[in-house]
C-alpha cells in the first residue's frame, strides 16, 4: 500500500458551504486523496476586526456539513491548540505523521498567502491544492515575488465557480433569505438552533 494522501483544507467556516464541498471534492478526486481534513481554525488572526462565531459552534455546523462523506474528516487540532490559528503550525504537525499531504485553498487565501504566518514552512511541508475563485484564475505575481518557487509546488484543481462565501451567506441569514442550496440545509438546522447571524 502506497503513502495515505490528505488534502487539508483550513478555514473559519461561518458557516461552511457548497464551495467548500466542492473545493475539498475536486481535490480529493484530482489529486487522488485518500481523504480531506477540515480544520475549522480557532482564533482565524487574518479576520481580526471582525466577529466571528463561536469555535464550538463552527465545529459543530462543520460535522453536520460532512456528515455522510466517508472521505471527510473534520479535525479539532487548530481548536484546541493556544493562540492564533497558524496553517504553518497545522501543516507542520500534521506531515510529522508521515504521508503525502496537500493543503487545499481558493485564489482569495492563495493572494494573502504571502502575509501569513511562516508561508515558507507551509510550503515546505505540504503541497498546495489550488482552485480559482470568483475569477481569479491565476496565481498573482506579487505571490510569486514574495514566495520564489511557489508554482513549483502548486497543483492546479478545476472546479466550477460557485458564487457562494460565508460572508454572502451570514447577510442572507440576517436577512430571513433562502440559502438553499449553496447553504447545506443540515447546516442552517445547526445556525437556526444556535440562533446565529441574526444581527449585524
Ligand atoms: P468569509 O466570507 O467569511 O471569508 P469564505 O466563504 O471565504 O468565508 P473561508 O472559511 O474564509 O470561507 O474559506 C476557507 C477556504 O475555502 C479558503 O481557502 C477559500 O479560498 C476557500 N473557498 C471558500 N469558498 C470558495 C468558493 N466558492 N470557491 C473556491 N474556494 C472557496
Ligand atoms: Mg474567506
Amino acid at each position: 500500500m502506497g503513502a495515505v494522501r490528505t488534502g487539508v483544507l483550513g478555514g473559519t467556516f461561518d458557516p461552511p458551504h457548497l464551495g467548500h464541498l466542492v473545493l475539498a471534492a475536486a481535490a480529493r478526486q484530482q489529486l487522488n486523496l485518500d481523504r480531506v481534513l477540515f480544520v475549522p481554525a480557532r482564533l482565524p488572526w487574518r479576520k481580526m476586526g471582525r466577529e466571528v462565531s463561536e469555535a464550538q459552534v463552527r465545529l459543530r455546523m462543520t460535522e453536520a456539513a460532512v456528515a455522510g462523506f466517508e472521505w471527510a474528516v473534520v479535525s479539532t487540532l487548530e481548536i484546541e491548540r493556544e493562540g492564533p490559528s497558524y496553517a504553518s503550525v497545522t501543516m507542520q504537525a500534521l506531515v510529522a505523521d508521515g504521508g503525502d499531504w496537500w493543503f487545499i485553498l481558493g485564489a482569495d487565501a492563495l493572494a494573502d498567502l504571502p502575509n501569513w504566518y511562516e508561508p515558507e514552512t507551509l510550503l515546505e511541508a505540504a503541497r498546495l491544492a489550488f482552485a480559482a475563485r470568483d475569477g481569479a484564475t491565476e496565481v498573482p505575481f506579487g505571490v510569486v515575488a514574495a514566495l520564489p518557487g511557489i508554482e513549483a509546488r502548486i497543483d492546479r484543481l478545476a472546479m466550477p465557480n460557485l458564487d457562494v462565501s460565508s460572508t454572502a451567506l451570514r447577510a442572507q441569514v440576517r436577512e430571513g433569505q433562502a440559502t438553499e442550496v449553496l447553504l447545506p440545509h443540515v447546516v442552517r438546522a445547526v445556525i437556526d438552533e444556535a440562533g446565529l447571524y441574526r444581527t449585524a
